[in-house]
This record gives C-alpha cells, structure tokens and sequence, in this order.
C-alpha cells in the first residue's frame, strides 16, 4: 500500500479489505503504524508533552545513563571485548541514545571503534535521530529492521517501549472455541469481526482453558521472532540485550485484550482513524522470555522497572546531578519518583536481559 493516493488510510485499509477479505489485527496495526503514507510512525514525531506519549528517556537523562552504564558493565564482565556493537531498536526522538553514548564516556575503550546501529522504520524519525546526535562522536548508522548487518560481533542492544508496538494478533474465546478476531468495513467502516471458525491452537489450549466466553488471548508472533533472533546472536557471539517496556510476566490473569490507541495523551478508539493514533500492546514478557531461551540466551527478568533502576543507582545519580545543580532538584526528584515509584512507571514498566548462558548475571537483576 504504498503507491501515493489522496484516499485517507483509513479507505486504503477498506479497499484492500473488500478486495482481500478480511485481515487479521496485527495486519491493521502494522498497516496504521507503518503504513509509508499513512502511518502513525511513518509520517509524524509522536512524543513529548506536545506529542501522544512521553516515554522515560523523554522523562529524565538518567533513564538513558543507567541504560549506557548497564553497557558498560556487561561488556567489562565479558572482558572488554574490542570489536563491538551498540544496537538501539525503536529510538523515537534519539534522547536515549544520546544519553547512552554521553555515560559510556566512562569508558573510552567501550567506545572506541564502537559501530552504532538505530534501527527504525520511520524516515521522519531518522531524520530527528540524526539532528540529535549529529555532535556525539560516535559513528552512526542506520537500518529498518534487525538484519544481518547487526549479527556478526558482540551485541550490546537497547530496546525501550519497542516491542509494544510490535503488532499482534487476537483470539477470543466463544463457545465454538478460539476464534480470531479480524478486521472488516462495513460502507467504508472499519469493524471488528470474529473468524468463523475456531483456529486450532494448542498453545491457546493448553494455558487459557479456564477463560470464560469473550475471553481475549493475544499473540506477538513479530515480537517472539524478534526476541529469538536477539537471542541467538548475543548466545552466539557475546553481549547483552536489555529490554524495557510495559507489560505483562506470568498469565496476564484477567483474559483481557490490551490493544490500545493513544492519541494526544488520550485513548481513543483502535479502528477509528487509522495512522492517526498511537497503537500498542502491553508485552507478554513470559512468551518473549520462552522465545530468547530457545534462542540460546540465558533470560534475566521481567522485573520492574523501579527495582532495576534503582539497583543500577538512579537515586545516586540524582544526588550528584543534584549537588551541581541545585536549583533542579524539585525536577529531577520529581523524574526519579516518575521513573521508580511503583504506582506510576515504577512497576507496570518491566526490565528484561538475555546474556550469553556463559556470561555474569547483569547488574540490575
Ligand atoms: N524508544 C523511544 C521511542 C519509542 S516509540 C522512546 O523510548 O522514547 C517506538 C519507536 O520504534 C519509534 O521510533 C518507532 O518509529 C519505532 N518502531 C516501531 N515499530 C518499528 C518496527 N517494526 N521497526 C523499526 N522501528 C519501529
């Protein structure tokens, strides 16, 4: 869909559908997030107080400090490595990344001859990217997807509110058993429709047999990839991988979907306006941990945010930004108690690592 057109996406999505049948929800999401003229991300610069979201390296530096120094102490417990790579999936405005290369500082020789690689699908955002790190020092370049290019040395990858927007499937659960549920258009409409017969699906079976009628399961099938493929090249070649996101660890317990639209720090309706809200999923960190196992990777976490970060030190950090900046202490008390307490980002936000099985349990678990 990505032939210029003056049609909304919203009527491109219609007419592929009338012309297709209809698609599954991770299709819509990938279609209203990616899609090259119409996509949320593809077309606009979606954070900050102005934006839909605000995310935590847009909240304080010392999200992307403890990030960097996470690096820096995984590559030292591997023995400081010479040939490596810092991967960042996702980096939206580059405030994280840079804050990431400023911290590794500490240690020249991590960042020395250090290939940087941004993955990201939107042009708007590599070009924002690129402004806001255009004095940092390090040799940058990027790519759409995780590929080959990435794979071949030790991995140092970061990835922070990513994989919930990886798109995902939904199965709900009726009398006639787990039936998917699809997108339709009804007079140009988007609608939401159950397939009409069930989908066979053992791993469905076997952990949400006790889910009551209108019961929804949600698969991330890009997103276990993803994870396995992350896996085997840290297993394979050292380094170590740390996501951060909100979602979910054992059985989500509650059968409930958690596909959302945010748009201008509000919900609003999934199928309304297509490319013009935020999409995401809260992560099923259980399934992503199963995938980087079979990957080959020792799997660290979930665990919450809060506790992690105030493990690597942020409370410490704080201080010290605190004693050469006096005046800003209100603020970055304030950051801190956003970024650990447990009834803001504190717990719903997860951290998790995947480390060669050989390698030291990384800081912060
Ligand atoms: N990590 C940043 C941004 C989070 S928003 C932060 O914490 O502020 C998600 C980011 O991932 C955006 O930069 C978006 O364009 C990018 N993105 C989403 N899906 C992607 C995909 N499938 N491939 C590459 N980049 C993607």
């Amino acid at each position: 869909m990505n032939a210029p057109s003056s049609d909304s996406l919203q009527q491109r999505i219609a007419a592929l559908i009338a012309a297709q049948g209809p698609i599954s929800v991770a299709q819509y999401m990938t279609l209203a997030l990616h899609d090259a003229a119409g996509g949320y991300y593809a077309t606009r610069q979606p954070f900050g107080a102005a934006g839909d979201f605000t995310t935590a390296p847009e909240i304080s530096q010392m999200f992307g400090e403890m990030l960097g120094l996470w690096c820096v102490q995984v590559w030292h417990d591997q023995g400081q490595p010479r040939q490596k790579r810092l991967v960042e999936l996702g980096p939206g405005r580059g405030t994280m990344m840079a804050d990431v290369l400023r911290a590794a500082k500490v240690a020249p020789e991590f960042l020395l001859g250090l290939d940087v690689v941004l993955v990201e699908s939107s042009p708007v955002l590599q070009k924002v990217q690129a402004e806001k790190l255009k004095d940092s020092g390090a040799a940058i370049r990027w790519t759409t997807h995780f590929d080959d290019s990435i794979t071949d040395r030790p991995l140092f990858l970061l990835a922070n509110e990513f994989f919930d927007a990886m798109p995902v499937r939904q199965y709900v659960k009726t009398e006639r058993g787990w039936c998917e549920r699809l997108v339709v258009a009804k007079n140009g409409e988007l609608e939401f429709a159950l397939a009409p017969m069930p989908t066979p699906h053992a791993a469905i079976a076997a952990t949400r047999a006790a889910a009551p009628d209108g019961g929804v399961y949600e698969t991330a099938p890009a997103s276990t990839a993803l994870a396995e493929a992350i896996a085997r090249a840290v297993a394979s070649n050292g380094g170590g991988a740390l996501l951060v996101d909100y979602g979910y660890g054992e059985n989500l317990g509650a059968y409930g979907e958690t596909l959302q639209a945010v748009g201008g720090h509000r919900f609003s309706d999934v199928l309304a306006d297509p490319g013009e809200n935020d999409l995401s999923a809260h992560v099923d960190f259980a399934a992503i941990g199963d995938a980087a196992r079979h990957g080959g990777a020792a799997v660290y976490g979930p665990r919450a945010q809060g506790e992690f970060l105030a493990d690597l030190g942020i409370t410490g950090r704080a201080e010290q930004l605190m004693k050469s900046n006096p005046a800003s202490a209100q603020t970055l008390f304030a950051a801190v108690e956003r970024l650990i307490g447990p009834d803001q980002m504190g717990n719903l936000f997860k951290a998790m690592a995947f480390l060669p099985p050989s390698a030291a349990k990384p800081p912060g678990f």
